[in-house]
């Protein structure tokens, strides 16, 4: 009997603590992070819960599926607004130039880079040594043919090759004209004007006179292959007079659109102190491009005076 009655308060002390655990372990989740896993619970609220408190399980980010090797690229969308143009870059060289043109009151000059070869100075104060073009052009001194030949010929006029056609062109020009021309003398080698210099000084002239005459080897334009020699067919004699033929009259008008220059104008030359340090010569036609040929014909400037702007001296 006495063990029947232990049994059911056994019983009975373990049902309460069972209830007891079980109301322990409700209150243990109420208040920990698992219920958001849950969801917000429906019922059985413990005590101090708060429906607005709810704490919202994080939204996973779905995976993006890649396909790169079916995605073509596709172009970047360019801008809608209307890029600013910025100011063009002006070199310092450029800039000295437009200012030393400004204050001559000349127009701004060309952009051209006066370190390039159809720049090249050789005057008594720039002697260029023993420079050599880097290639030859030969052409037939009357345009009788038209080729422009590369293998050394002493029948054809020498240039550098690089200004063969446009040489071609506008001695063909003149001819087209119905004018006499004659390509007279193109490029020269430092030993040849070694020789013409030494043969003028053979026949009395003082040195100082003969190299206004004849360059001092090394000084003469003729050695860059850029100059040539143009005259009247059938007037080749190279003195002043020869400006009176029309064809060195249309040659003049017309040199710059074919990228050349009177190189030694009457009013540059002359003596050994003049602007250029050469006699006035109305054959010499020099290539120097057909921007600063314009700027320099327009504006009544040598090959010295142009460069100068640019602060070559
Ligand atoms: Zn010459």
């Amino acid at each position: 009997m006495k063990n029947r009655v232990g049994r059911i308060i056994i019983g009975i002390l373990a049902l309460l603590f069972l209830g007891f655990y079980t109301y322990r372990q409700e209150q243990i989740h109420w208040h920990s992070d698992d219920v958001a896993s849950w969801g917000p619970a429906t019922g059985l609220h413990p005590e101090g819960f708060q429906a607005d408190t709810v704490i919202t399980a994080p939204q996973e980010t779905p995976v993006q599926m890649s396909y790169s090797t079916e995605t073509p690229d596709l172009p970047a969308v360019e801008p809608t607004e209307e890029p600013v143009p910025a100011e063009p870059e002006v070199s310092p060289t450029l800039q000295l130039a437009r200012d030393n043109a400004a204050a001559l009151g000349l127009p701004a000059p060309p952009d051209v880079d006066v370190e390039s070869w159809e720049m090249m100075l050789a005057n008594p104060w720039h002697p260029i040594e023993t420079y050599q073009p880097p290639q030859m052009g030969y052409l037939n001194m009357t345009l009788s043919e038209t080729d422009i030949q590369t293998n050394y010929n002493p029948n054809r006029c020498a240039v550098d090759l690089r200004i063969a056609d446009q040489l071609f062109a506008f001695a063909q020009g003149c001819k087209d004209a119905g004018l006499p021309v004659y390509l007279s003398s193109g490029y020269r080698s430092y030993d040849e004007q070694s020789y013409l210099f030494q043969r003028k000084i053979g026949q009395g002239y003082a040195e100082d006179v003969a190299a206004t005459i004849v360059a001092r080897p090394g000084t003469s334009e003729h050695q860059t292959g850029l100059a040539c020699d143009i005259t009247d067919y059938y007037r080749e004699t190279k003195d002043s007079s020869l400006e009176q033929t029309p064809t060195y009259q249309w040659l003049r008008d017309n040199c710059a659109d074919y990228g050349f220059v009177v190189r030694y104008p009457a009013d540059k030359s002359g003596s050994a102190d003049s602007v250029t340090g050469i006699i006035y010569e109305p054959w010499h036609f020099r290539y120097v491009g057909v921007e600063a040929a314009h700027y320099m014909t327009d504006n009544n400037l040598c090959l010295e005076e142009f460069l100068a702007l640019y602060g070559v001296e």
